[in-house]
């Protein structure tokens, strides 16, 4: 789905420059990953754009997750990130997203949060629902296998390492 970031709509033809698929990182909280795509605005403004297959969902997972991303772009370029998109495959639409304070914040307490139940050694068991279905770990978490299972999620623990 990834390789759709071409289609129509994607991309704002205001942008002055657009780098796919771009590394990013944040030291102060300890994140790294890579942006689907980054529109740089003409005075250098990052905007990143987050591609969704499905429709725009209930929780904040994909604000959490722009955010996260727009936290990044701002420690690496100095640039405040006031903005982003999440780009809905199913509408073929934008959802701008603000990152204000308050999602900020969000972020901050979640990354605080699995922080410290990686450092714990252990996981919540698997959820096992429809979440599972468009997770992208379902392949290593297994939630039908290991649903309950709460040993297996001690040693799962132990295969991820927490930045510090
Ligand atoms: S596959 Fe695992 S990580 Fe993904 S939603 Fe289900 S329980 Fe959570």
């Amino acid at each position: 789905m990834h390789e759709r970031v071409d289609e129509p709509g994607f991309e704002e033809k205001t942008a002055a420059r657009v780098e796919r698929a771009l590394p990013v990182w944040c030291e102060r909280l300890g994140l790294s990953g890579k942006c689907d795509v980054v529109e740089f605005l003409p005075d250098g403004t990052p905007y990143p754009v987050e591609y969704k297959h499905g429709k725009k969902r209930e929780k904040l997972h994909d604000d959490l997750q722009l955010a996260a991303q727009a936290v990044c772009l701002e420690e690496m370029t100095g640039k405040a990130v006031p903005k982003g998109a999440i780009y809905h495959h199913s509408s073929r639409r934008r959802r701008e997203v603000a990152i204000t304070p308050a999602l900020r914040t969000k972020l901050e307490e979640t990354v605080a949060a699995v922080r410290a139940m990686l450092s714990s050694g252990k996981l919540p068991a698997p959820v096992n629902d429809a979440r599972c279905r468009e997770c992208s770990l379902a392949d290593i978490c297994q939630p039908q296998a290991l649903a309950g299972k709460s040993r297996q999620h001690e040693v799962a623990a132990s295969l991820y390492e927490v930045s510090e």
